[in-house]
């Protein structure tokens, strides 16, 4: 290649012409993970991934409640680049996207990049190097930082009174007590979201009475999960493509449906509601059961469940469905507001989590010592999800925005990171040694963002966790295809892109 030409880190990573930066991951869940392979393919190698726990996995780790499945079809909750013949069910279960990950560590060889243990406390920025402290080790000097720290990974222990005096064995789904026999026990879940719905009908033929606890009553959409036969998945074995196709199936079916239902089409979001009330009227048989269960907001407005087994388990004769609210918690049980005590031996906090925390409580100090609290003050925002104005080369995956309630985590988590690599790209060519989005552009941005929320099903009149402590969204209120169109390439306008003289120049590295 003559001198003259410009190479680019895609088409030559090794060249003279780009450097390689230090790259730190925070997380090693999905998005984490994925990170360190493309960065890798890339060409980038002095990658360390910091992970607070001792095993990969994230959300599939700390989740091992029974019953735990992904209500994404298990062909599209998969790397593009890493089909797995081997999913069990059109839905796969929990230790089996567990098992995934693991492999996936393995193959690319990951597990040597990551520093288990290693929870990050604190990042500060300053002329262009992050550093970055550790739980239980020094400092880390990085370039470039990647907070790939998912979005429900602190559990949200409610604030319910004499919750502390409960006698029995008490946890929140997501630490998941296995040393607690639940055998011929009286039960009580807390919370009816897509975490109780999936545990009850695993557990109602093991305990001895299950009372849950409804504050809330959701809708449920039907959802048959059929298993891949033996000769289906040597088909998938047979042929690469065929999980590719499955893949793209599901994916079209999705963005014609759901994603653009939750956006506001109104004939997408009557035939949910639809579904969703033949499935209760058609399995409730008792008529007073029926209507405590009767939601009477717009489906899909909360975080839509996709079940079945649930009304079946939840009419067994050792299950109730308790609809007074909760006064306290005493040692013996749950004593709700019509004075009635419900004895139990086992407290199951089905509860959620704090979905708005990001990267917190990790303290992230950007430049002039600026704090991510202090700029998030009134709730999270980002450009494009991906990044902070005043916290450069810093980018996040599944950030504020992403469009978690429409889609596929994998497959955003995928465009976001191609995205964010050809900011890095900019980096590496030597271009730009410090990298962050405007701050009038992503106000603009954020305030159409939210403007365009009204449309929405998530403001039809439901409470859910999809709002922030300051009523707003935190959900992408747009197609999927404006999505793939914004992460297909960075505007670099929309950008500050500021050479540092303290910093290497290409070649240099
Ligand atoms: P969630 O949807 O946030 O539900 C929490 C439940 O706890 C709600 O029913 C809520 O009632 C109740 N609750 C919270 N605090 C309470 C209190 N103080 N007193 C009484 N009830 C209280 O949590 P989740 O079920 O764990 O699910 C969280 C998210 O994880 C889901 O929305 C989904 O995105 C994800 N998830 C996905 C899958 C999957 O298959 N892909 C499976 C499980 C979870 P209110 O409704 O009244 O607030």
């Amino acid at each position: 290649m003559s001198a003259d030409i410009k190479k680019t880190p895609e088409t030559d990573p090794n060249s003279v012409t780009t450097r390689k930066p230090k790259v730190a991951i925070i997380g090693a869940g999905m998005s984490g993970l994925l990170s360190a392979i493309k960065l890798r393919e890339r060409g980038v190698e002095d990658i360390v991934i910091f992970e607070k726990a001792d095993r990969i996995g994230g959300t599939w780790r700390d989740n091992t409640y029974p019953g735990l499945s992904c209500d994404v079809p298990a062909h599209m909750y998969t790397y593009t680049f890493e089909p797995n013949p081997e999913w069990s069910n059109r839905y796969a279960y929990g230790p089996e996207i567990f098992q995934y990950f693991e492999h996936v560590a393995e193959k690319y060889d990951l597990k040597t990049l990551i520093r288990f243990n290693s929870e990050v406390e604190s990042a500060r920025y300053e002329n262009g190097k992050w550093s970055l402290k550790a739980a239980g080790g020094g400092l880390h000097v990085a370039d470039i930082v990647i907070g790939a720290t998912g979005v429900l990974h602190h559990p949200n222990y409610p604030d319910i009174e004499g919750i502390d005096s409960f006698a029995g064995d008490k946890f929140h789904t997501a630490r998941w007590d296995h040393e607690v026999n639940l055998t011929g026990k009286k039960v009580g879940i807390v919370g009816t979201g897509s975490t109780a719905t999936q545990i009850v009908p695993e557990i109602i033929d093991r305990v001895g009475k299950l009372d849950l606890f409804q504050r809330t009553p959701q809708w449920v959409f039907p959802l048959p999960n059929k298993a891949y036969t033996a000769k289906q998945k040597a088909r998938l074995r047979a042929d690469a493509t065929l999980a590719r196709k499955i893949r793209d199936r599901y994916s079209r079916l999705f963005e014609m449906t759901f994603a653009k239902a939750v956006i506001g089409n109104k004939f997408l979001l009557w035939c949910i509601g639809w579904m969703c009330k033949y499935h209760l009227e058609s399995k409730v048989k008792d008529p007073v059961l029926r209507e405590k269960m009767r939601p009477s907001y717009q489906a899909a407005c909360k975080r839509l469940i996709f079940a079945t087994g649930f009304y079946e388990a939840i009419q067994k004769p050792n299950a109730e469905v308790v609809t007074d609210a909760i006064a306290r918690i005493e040692p013996d049980g749950i004593r709700t507001a019509d004075g009635r005590l419900h004895e139990l031996d086992v407290l199951v906090l089905a509860t959620g989590f704090h979905a708005h925390n990001f990267m917190r409580p990790m303290e992230l100090i950007g430049k002039d010592g600026v704090t991510i609290d202090e700029v998030w003050a009134e709730g999270a925002y980002a450009f494009k999800s991906v990044a902070v104005p005043g916290f450069p080369n810093f980018f996040l995956m599944t950030g504020p925005n992403s469009p978690i309630g429409n889609y596929s985590l994998i497959t955003i988590n995928e465009l976001q990171l191609s995205y964010v690599l050809q900011l890095v790209d900019e980096w590496m060519a030597g271009n730009a040694d410090e990298i962050e989005p405007k701050k009038d552009v992503t106000a603009a941005y954020n305030e159409a963002l939210q403007n365009s929320m009204t449309t929405t099903v998530w403001v039809t009149g439901c409470k859910s966790w999809y709002f922030n402590d300051f009523g707003k969204l935190a959900m992408w209120p747009w197609s999927f295809d404006r999505f793939r169109e914004a992460m297909s390439a960075p505007s670099l306008e929309e950008y500050e892109l500021r050479k540092l003289d303290s910093i290497p120049k290409v070649g240099a590295a």
